[in-house]
């Protein structure tokens, strides 16, 4: 671990030793990585994948932590952050060509600028690219999946290609070859009525901050809408909704939002989710699965 955290330091990235991942997460919970390195390049991201993949060290990449919960006991290994790999470029040919620690939110900006059309499904996920693949982030009637045509990825050692149409992605899941790392992808869109489009996208960002906690620290919706109804309905209707363990509770404005009202840990959380998944099986006979993912120790 200390020949990587050298060499990582050595190609320029930056690297932090026992990080509170309760400062990297959206939901402000979790316990220390013993090493988180952020790549400035994505020819760096590739190198210090080449050399965790020849080693016994884990790891895992993460974007921006909006969809991520690390157990109270962190995490063994290194998290490779992707938060500088942003850069950003629109093409004459209307497509969007982008690193994967782009933020959805700034491509959605840029696009809405060059009058271009079909990235607004964005709007208010607080996400990255690698991790809207990864995820096949969606909202306002639209999935990342639809504006996607191209992902660049690492994959057994090399950057591959892989396009659109040789990718299944299903509700909120994508199915890439295990174990790759998107580092980049591109995006085609389309001409567009500017004014017609932002109209659109402030109506959704309204809507959000109207029907979501989005002023207090949480991870989007915790878990993904089983077939029967819609998770938040059914976890009001077990009469959870604002319902707390320690410092999380269940969103009073949207029941399948879990917000961190103050000091919460993951240990918090997860008795949250526990409590719901196991109501809803014995009081109604349906599976809630968790859309946010849980990784680390427990
Ligand atoms: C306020 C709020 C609102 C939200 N609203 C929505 C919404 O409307 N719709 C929606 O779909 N989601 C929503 N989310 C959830 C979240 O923003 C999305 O899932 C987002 O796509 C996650 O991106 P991230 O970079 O934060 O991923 P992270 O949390 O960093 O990672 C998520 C997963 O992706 C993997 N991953 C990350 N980067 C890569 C990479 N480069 N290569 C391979 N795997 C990678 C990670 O290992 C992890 O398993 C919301 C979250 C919040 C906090």
């Amino acid at each position: 671990m200390r020949a990587f955290a050298e060499s990582a330091r050595e190609m320029g990235c930056e690297v932090e030793r026992q990080y509170p991942m309760s400062r990297y997460t959206s939901l402000r919970v979790g316990g220390e990585a013993e090493l988180v390195v952020t790549p400035g390049s994505v020819g760096e991201l590739c190198r210090l994948l080449d050399i965790l993949s020849g080693s016994d060290i884990p790891w895992v990449v993460l974007g921006a932590g909006s969809n991520t919960v690390v157990y109270d006991g962190g995490i063994k290994g290194v998290v490779i952050s992707t938060t500088k790999l942003r850069n950003i470029e629109i093409r004459e040919d209307a497509t969007v060509h982008a690193e994967t620690g782009a933020i959805l939110g700034a491509i959605l900006n840029k696009t809405i600028k060059a009058g271009l059309t079909g990235f607004e499904f964005a709007a208010g996920i607080p996400g990255t690219v690698g991790g809207g693949v990864f995820m096949n982030a969606g909202a306002n009637g639209g999935e990342i999946k639809d504006a996607l045509t191209r992902v660049w990825a690492w994959s057994g050692g090399r950057e591959i290609e892989i396009k659109r149409e040789d990718i299944k992605f299903e509700y909120r899941k994508s199915h890439l070859p295990p174990g790759c790392v998107i580092t980049r992808a591109e995006f085609g869109l389309g001409p567009g009525d500017k004014a017609a489009i932002e109209k659109n996208v402030k109506e959704y960002m309204e809507k959000r901050s109207r029907t979501q906690p989005i002023r207090m620290s949480n991870t989007g919706s915790i878990f993904k809408n089983p077939p029967e109804m819609a998770a938040g309905r059914l976890i009001e209707e077990l009469g959870l909704k604002g319902y707390g363990i320690g410092g999380a509770r269940f969103s009073e404005l949207h029941a399948n939002f879990i917000i961190n009202a103050g000091g919460a840990t993951a240990s918090d959380v997860l008795s949250l989710i526990e409590t719901a998944k196991k109501e809803a099986r014995e009081k109604r006979g349906i599976t809630l699965e968790t859309e946010v993912r849980i990784i680390g120790k427990k």
